[in-house]
């Protein structure tokens, strides 16, 4: 499967932090076709396992996350729907927007504004809310209730499509995108003799303060860890140092967190290699699961790889697909060269 309908048709399905059944049975599908052992754990993380076949091999982990930013309904107001965040929503991105709510069949939603004809003079460039906006689902207060249940889920009503020369727009890309390139990496690997065995952790909750990679590292124990994640890409409007170039390739992150030799190993792979890379900088906490994975158990050797995002947590976030590329090489890569000897501090 084509890295880009991989990613298209992940993107397409909802799986907000905490609900991600249905794209966690997809994955667990996509896993089992080319690893050796799945498995689903409490929290509802995928581990997929591949062997390498020695006795006492050690364990390359590669995690990426595969929930998303949504929306929890936490009341009904004469028919229309109330509802709070799940992870880190924009509240700009939502009056006049279309939310899918996960009722069996999801039913769509429109967030509901006031006009620009009604609006008082200094209402009218002010961002409302989330507590103080609804969603419109043209029901009555009686048929809302018996529809949409407390505590139902949702996401923005789109999907992910292709865009411009080589890219993708849509939502969730933040980190199915990245998901899909470790499944990539795995296809790359399909018939290499590794000397380590791979595990893949399909992670839930990251957006919710990456709680699935903390129990999933945890009961995986891995010797070594790369975590991949996406990272701002630049706009004209952004003059912050540090983003990244949309097709500038994968990005590699130095930082103090961030495991020396293995971040050095994958560095060479890329110049040796001829993997298109950029450097980024982490100074401190991650905002990634490398975090938790770090300092797992007795701690764990761990690495961050990004991919180069634009308009992260909107729904229409943008990813390049030769950056995507570029990351399951790398990954594939790392996975060659690890010879189960040490590599630590
Ligand atoms: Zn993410």
């Amino acid at each position: 499967m084509a890295i880009a309908d991989t990613i298209i048709e992940l993107c397409s399905m909802a799986g907000p932090a905490g609900y991600e059944q249905a794209v966690a049975a997809r994955v667990r599908e996509m896993l089992s076709a080319c690893m050796d052992e799945v498995r689903t754990d409490v929290l509802g993380n995928i581990i997929g396992i591949k062997r390498c076949g020695r006795e006492n091999a050690k364990k390359l982990l590669f995690d990426a996350h595969i929930d998303e930013i949504g929306f929890i309904i936490t009341g009904w107001d004469e028919g229309f729907l109330r509802f709070s965040a799940l992870g880190g929503v924009d509240s700009r991105m939502l009056p006049a927007s279309e939310i899918k709510i996960l009722t069996e069949p999801p039913i769509v939603g429109i967030v509901g504004v006031l006009p620009p004809h009604i609006l008082k003079a200094d209402e009218s460039d002010k961002t409302i809310k989330i507590e103080d906006l609804y969603i419109d689902v043209g029901l009555t207060q009686d048929e809302a209730k018996k529809a949409v249940p407390l505590g139902t889920a949702a996401v923005y009503n789109t999907g992910a499509r292709l865009f411009g020369d080589g890219l993708i727009c849509g939502k969730a890309l933040d980190d199915r995108a990245c998901f899909a390139g470790v499944l990539r990496a795995l296809e790359l690997l399909k018939d290499q003799k590794l000397e380590v065995d791979i595990y893949v952790l399909a992670s839930v909750q990251e957006e919710v303060g990456e709680r699935g990679a903390r129990a999933g590292a945890f009961g995986i124990a891995p010797d070594w860890c790369v975590a991949i994640d996406v990272d701002h890409a630049k706009t004209p409007d952004s003059k912050e140092p540090g983003m990244k170039e949309l097709g500038g390739g994968v990005i590699i992150s130095k930082g103090t967190i961030l495991n020396k030799p293995l971040t050095e190993t994958a560095v060479k792979l890329a110049e040796v290699k001829d993997i298109k890379y950029q450097i980024g900088i982490e100074a401190g906490d991650t905002g990634t699961n490398a975090n938790y994975i770090q300092i797992s158990r007795e701690g764990v050797a761990t690495a961050l790889f990004g991919l180069p995002l634009k308009y992260m947590h909107t729904p229409v976030e943008v990813i390049s697909l030769a950056d995507a590329e570029a990351a399951a090489l790398l990954l594939a890569e790392v996975a060659m060269a690890m010879k189960g000897d040490d590599l630590h501090a």
